[in-house]
């Protein structure tokens, strides 16, 4: 297996047969892998758990460790259809930042030490806002996402981390031919509450759905197809991309999702 050479373990290794092509690449992995660990010539071997920081196995820490896992696979499954859907790129990006919670959400700039008089959702006052909390638990959006359940006579809770409320939205109505308009009004209304949080937290707007457009926006969205998504907020979208689509496709693809300036602010 190996010796000592002057105070460094120096791995041999001796392999039953040669290797084929396609196995070169595992074979250097494996090399690089066990190199970058040290062994000491006066320390005991042992067991050690890398998960938990204490190095002892718990069920607690493996049961993380698949949690994590699945969740990645949750994620990647939720990216795939998401880069599949024929959307302008401002809204493919904001549903990938919003999938890998990368939105310049409060708790997300407390974690990167952006020092802010409250980490409060601006929208209820209640709680820390986090990406989960603002859109899919806070008590001023919650019920935006019932309305369109309503259509489907659909109830009870949905998951609220983003990825994961979107599969369940892509997932109804999975035979028909209107999945994707699901999956378009899922990023429409996200990317409506995220503009409008920027509204109430950089201009002073008010957060109103009951009153504001968000709520006539889901009433069009249930009457029109959403690829016929609204125009009147795209100041910034690129509209040769749009016509290109719309052209392609042969639909009028009027989009409503609305553009954020104000997403790089911190
Ligand atoms: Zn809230």
């Amino acid at each position: 297996m190996g010796d000592f050479v002057e105070d460094r373990w120096e791995w041999k290794l001796t392999w039953r047969r040669t290797f084929f092509y396609h196995e070169i690449d595992n074979v250097a992995a494996l090399l690089a892998e066990i190199e970058s660990g040290h062994i000491h010539q006066s320390s005991r071997d042992f067991l050690w758990w890398k998960p938990d920081p204490n190095g002892l196995f718990s069920t607690k820490s493996a049961y993380k460790v698949l949690q994590e896992a699945h969740n990645n696979a949750d994620e990647d499954r939720a990216s795939k259809i998401m880069w599949r859907l024929k959307i302008p790129p401002r809204a493919s990006a904001f549903s990938w930042r919003l999938f890998k919670n990368m939105l310049p959400t409060r708790d997300n700039l407390r974690r990167r030490q952006v020092t802010l008089p409250s980490y409060s959702c601006p929208l209820c006052e209640h709680e820390e806002e986090s990406v989960n909390h603002l859109m899919f638990n806070c008590s001023k959006t919650r019920s935006l996402w019932w309305e369109p359940m309503r259509w489907v006579n659909r109830v009870g809770p949905l998951p609220t981390d983003p990825k994961n409320h979107f599969l369940q939205f892509s997932q109804w109505n999975r035979q028909s031919s209107t999945t994707k308009r699901w999956e378009l009004l899922w990023i429409a209304l996200s990317l409506s509450i995220w503009h409008h949080r920027n509204g109430m937290v950089f201009n002073n707007q008010p957060f109103n759905p009951e009153k504001n457009k968000l709520k006539r926006l889901l009433k069009r969205l249930a009457l029109t197809n959403p690829l016929k998504l609204l125009q009147e907020h795209n100041k910034g979208l690129d509209q040769t991309y749009l016509r290109e689509v719309a052209k392609e496709k042969k639909h009028k693809l009027l989009t409503m999702l609305e553009c954020d300036e104000h997403d790089a602010r911190p």
